[in-house]
Formats: C-alpha cells, sequence, structure tokens
C-alpha cells in the first residue's frame, strides 16, 4: 500500500513555485500577488486563510488580506469585488466561503472577473475547465489529479466512483477524471445522497473519490481489494484527548480501508495540503497569462 503523501507533494510544488518566483525576481518582474477576501471572523475560515498567507509568503507571493465585518451589506461587497477586478498589481483572488447568510453567495462569485478568478468557481472558468481549455482549474480537483499523476497512480480505462456532487469538488474531479489527460481517462460514476445502493457501486470502483463530508463513511466492506482511495472529507469532531477539543476526520475509515488499499491519502496530510499548493499554482499561472 502507498500512502499519497499530499503534504511533502504539495511541498514540492511549493519549491517548485518558489523557483520560478525567484527567476521573475531575478529578471526585475512584478511577483504575483494575491488577496484574500474575508467576510466576519468564523473560526475554521480564520484558519484557513491565515494559512493561505503564510503560504503566498512562503514561495515568494505578495499577498493582502481583506477583511469586513459580518454586517456588510451584499452591494457594498459587490462594489469591493469591482475594486479588486480592477486593481492592476493583483493577479488574482479568492472569496473565502462561506458568506453570512444574508449575502448571496453566487452573486458574489459571478461577479468576480474569471481572468482573477484562482478559485475557479466562476461559470466561465467551470465552462473552459470541461472543455479543456486554459483555465483555472478548481483546487481541490486540481490538488487530486497533480497527486494522481505525480505518484503514476493508474486511472486510463479504470472505473472511478466519485461520492459527492457539489460544485467545487465532486462534479469538477467527475469531469477531470473522464477528460482525455494524464490521471484521467477513467470510466467515471458519480454518487450523491440520492444513490440507491451505493456500496454495490463503490465494490466495483478501481478508484473512489469520497467528497460528501461524513466522518468515516467509506469501510472496508465497501470497497475492493487493491482499490485506489482519495479522501477529501475534512470534519471537525469532537475529541477530549486533543488539545483543541476537536480532531479532525476524514470520510474514509482510514485504519480498516487502507489494509485493502493500493494507494490511499491519509487525513491531515492528503488533498487538504495539496488545495493550498494549487491555489498557489492557479496565481502563478494568472500572473504569466494576463
Ligand atoms: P457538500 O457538502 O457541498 O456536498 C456533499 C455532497 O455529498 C453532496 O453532493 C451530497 O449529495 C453528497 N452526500 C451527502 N450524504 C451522502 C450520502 N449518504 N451518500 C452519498 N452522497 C452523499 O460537499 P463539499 O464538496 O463542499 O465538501 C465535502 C467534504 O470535503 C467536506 O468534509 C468538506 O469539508 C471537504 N472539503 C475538503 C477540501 C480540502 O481541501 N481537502 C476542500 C473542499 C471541501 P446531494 O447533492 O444529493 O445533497
Amino acid at each position: 500500500m502507498v500512502i499519497l503523501d499530499g503534504k511533502g507533494t504539495s511541498d514540492q510544488i511549493k519549491l517548485e513555485i518558489r523557483d520560478e518566483v525567484n527567476k521573475m525576481k531575478l529578471k526585475g518582474e512584478r511577483v504575483p500577488h494575491l488577496a484574500a477576501v474575508l467576510v466576519g471572523n468564523d473560526g475554521a475560515s480564520l484558519t484557513y486563510v491565515g494559512s493561505k498567507v503564510r503560504s503566498c509568503d512562503y514561495v515568494g507571493f505578495k499577498s493582502s488580506l481583506i477583511q469586513f465585518n459580518n454586517d456588510i451589506s451584499e452591494k457594498k461587497l459587490l462594489n469591493e469585488i469591482k475594486k479588486l477586478n480592477h486593481n492592476p498589481i493583483l493577479d488574482g483572488y479568492i472569496v473565502q466561503l462561506p458568506l453570512p447568510k444574508h449575502i448571496n453567495e453566487q452573486k458574489i462569485l459571478l461577479a468576480i472577473d474569471p481572468k482573477k478568478d484562482v478559485d475557479g468557481f466562476h461559470p466561465e472558468n467551470f465552462g473552459r475547465m470541461a472543455l479543456q481549455l486554459n483555465s483555472y482549474i478548481p483546487a481541490t480537483p486540481f490538488g487530486i489529479i497533480q497527486l494522481l499523476d505525480r505518484y503514476k497512480v493508474p486511472t486510463s480505462g479504470k472505473h472511478c466512483v466519485v461520492v459527492g456532487r457539489s460544485h467545487i469538488v465532486g462534479k469538477p474531479i467527475s469531469i477531470l477524471m473522464s477528460q482525455k489527460r494524464p490521471a484521467g481517462n477513467a470510466t467515471v460514476t458519480l454518487a450523491h445522497s440520492r444513490t440507491e445502493n451505493l456500496v454495490a457501486i463503490t465494490r466495483q470502483a478501481d478508484i473512489i473519490i469520497m467528497a460528501l463530508g461524513i466522518p468515516e463513511y467509506l469501510k472496508a466492506d465497501m470497497v475492493k481489494n487493491d482499490v485506489t482511495v482519495i479522501d477529501v472529507g475534512i470534519t471537525r469532531v469532537p475529541d477530549k484527548n486533543n488539545s483543541k477539543g476537536y480532531s479532525i476526520k476524514g470520510d474514509v475509515a482510514y485504519d480498516e480501508v487502507s489494509k485493502k488499499a493500493s494507494f490511499i491519502t491519509p487525513v491531515p496530510g492528503g488533498v487538504g495540503p495539496m488545495t493550498i499548493a494549487m491555489l498557489l499554482k492557479n496565481t502563478l499561472l494568472a500572473r504569466q497569462w494576463n
């Protein structure tokens, strides 16, 4: 069994990005600049944004954290988005989700200039990704295909079952895995909460990508021998033995499933760190493309 080490792979990708940035600096070029928009002070969002900003520093990018109070109006936020779209020294930016209930997330995401949409959530980028044109691939699916590719996990002709159909993970990764590309060419089944007899489907899978957000949902009796398992899930579960009061669980019962797997991602240390590395990669692409 091979553990797909997302931490190590993401470190490698960050070093590659840092090399590119150093080359830019030597040529006297402007380094990539990423901004993160954060509304309110949700603990998890602050943690995610904080680690994105730290990663920018590490690779030599310029970064900006733009924070607004929880009660900012939708109109004011749209105005701020407009300003970011027109900022010539900003290559890309992300709006950290979720947004407060009184703000329509779709409206905000649609207002982002697709050229600066390094999260790849804008319909223009989603469409370009589906058509295999140059685009920003959403960071989590981008990280998954990088991991599969760098570990040379066989995917061509394999049956890949994706569980979860969110716009940011399940749906895009199901499209990518079916495309003619390295870490692609798979025959894909996309499962969700209405799927009947999921176990019969996962038992046929050569590759399973779990992205539903239910801790340890995938058990050993749901998979066949030598399966490849990618665990996207991140759920905080109360844990008295942990000083933080919680521990992080994936969607896979790792201890039992790993015994049957040929390749598997751990949680933490699998898909999570890859997501940040690929956001940096998209920002570098934004600097190079625009
Ligand atoms: P969502 O929470 O938006 O959607 C969950 C999906 O799972 C839905 O499509 C839902 O089906 C499906 N689902 C729910 N219950 C079941 C079930 N019993 N059987 C089959 N399918 C089911 O998903 P996200 O993609 O946003 O997040 C999924 C997980 O991944 C979360 O734990 C999240 O924290 C994590 N995540 C991790 C990232 C990383 O960097 N590692 C990045 C993004 C997310 P339906 O559509 O029918 O409701």
